[in-house]
């Protein structure tokens, strides 16, 4: 009889099933989810003396080590962690990036744009009207136009973006082949941001969908078939842009809520601002969304919550290098096929 019962490797009572990586009963396995959901610290009373009876019934830090020793894992969603005034606070942080994040998906899953403005003529708040897309095909420009365009629109609809600080004029003059330009504050943070944030959001989406690389939304590779004409590309280099962030964020098990903290985080560098005003709107934004993003690894990660923020810091590093290539990629491309027509905010911002 004993026999056609399975063991649970932590309290040898009857189990059923894995849980967690273990052989386990439903207790333990309960046991272990609430305390690492509560974030709950125990210790044994009896310096891990306890009997396998006491570990596995009364002594809580006993039974917590059998479980850990056991090898169970489980990292809890953040959604699923007990409310307390932290979760609060980084739950409101979260909930307008979040819903911001999953409009700009479905747009890209759902709708595109015939409109043509400049960043100048969007940021006079002329939105590029969006339609429903049919059976209509997008080359391989139009994807990266529209992924640059709805990052342009994720951010233009965070509140801060609307500071009048933000919308002064002229007392930035840039100096450039052209001559001199004259660019509202936020003109430069999104000319600065918007095609990494698209590149950042195509990695995320290839990590939800499973996938080890950039891939156009309708599953076609990212470079246009006449590219591997050109000798300049070397098939390593091509590989490298397509799956370099990728990989980075699979091995750190980015999550949905990390994704878009990083995100803003970046978004909002003060450093290329110069006017005190305008900076502080961005250092004091800077710092909302890195303290929502410490409280969010500490509420999720416990104690290795300071290390899990050293590790996605390490994430920047890797966009910026990602974004480097793109870029040089299409400076090239622009030389070999001088006759591709690009939308202008596609010139606006590469
Ligand atoms: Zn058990
Ligand atoms: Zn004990």
């Amino acid at each position: 009889m004993e026999n056609s019962f399975r063991k649970c490797v932590i309290c040898e009572r009857p189990a059923f099933s894995h849980n967690y990586g273990v052989l386990s009963c439903d207790a333990c396995k309960m046991f272990f989810r609430r305390v690492v959901t509560l974030n709950r610290d125990y210790k044994c009373k009896k310096d891990g003396l306890c009997t396998l009876k006491e570990k596995t019934t009364t002594c809580k830090g006993c039974r917590y080590k059998l479980c850990q020793d056991s090898g169970m894992t489980f990292q809890p969603n953040f959604m699923d962690l007990k409310d307390n005034d932290q979760k609060m606070d980084v739950t409101n942080v979260l909930g307008v990036l979040l819903f911001l994040d999953a409009r700009r998906s479905k747009q890209m899953k759902t709708q595109f744009t015939d409109e043509n403005f400049s960043l100048v003529q969007v940021l006079e708040n002329r939105r590029m009207k969006l339609k429903t897309r049919r059976s209509q095909i997008l080359t391989n420009h139009d994807w990266s136009f529209f992924g640059i365009y709805t990052s342009i629109e994720f951010f233009m609809s965070l509140d801060f973006m609307a500071d009048e600080h933000l919308q002064t004029r002229d007392k930035v003059i840039l100096y450039n082949r052209n001559g001199v330009t004259v660019k509202t504050f936020q003109e430069i943070l999104l000319t600065s941001f918007c095609v990494k944030a698209s590149l950042f959001a195509s990695a995320m989406r290839a990590v939800k969908e499973k996938r080890d690389k950039l891939m156009t939304v309708d599953g076609k590779d990212v470079y246009p078939d006449e590219i591997l004409k050109f000798k300049q590309f070397s098939l390593e280099f091509l590989k490298r842009i397509r799956s370099l962030l990728v990989a980075k964020m699979i091995e750190l098990r980015l999550t949905i809520e990390e994704f878009v903290l990083c995100n803003v985080i970046l978004f909002c560098n003060p450093a290329l601002l110069i006017t005190g005003a305008a900076q502080d709107v961005i250092s004091r934004q800077q710092n909302i969304y890195t303290s929502a993003l410490l409280e969010y690894c500490n509420l999720v990660y416990g104690k290795n919550g300071p290390s899990r923020f050293t590790d996605l810091l390490s994430l920047f590093h890797v966009i910026n290098k990602n974004f480097e290539d793109v870029q040089a990629m299409t400076v090239i491309f622009k030389l070999c096929s001088p006759q591709t027509i690009y939308r202008r905010i596609v010139t606006d911002v590469i």
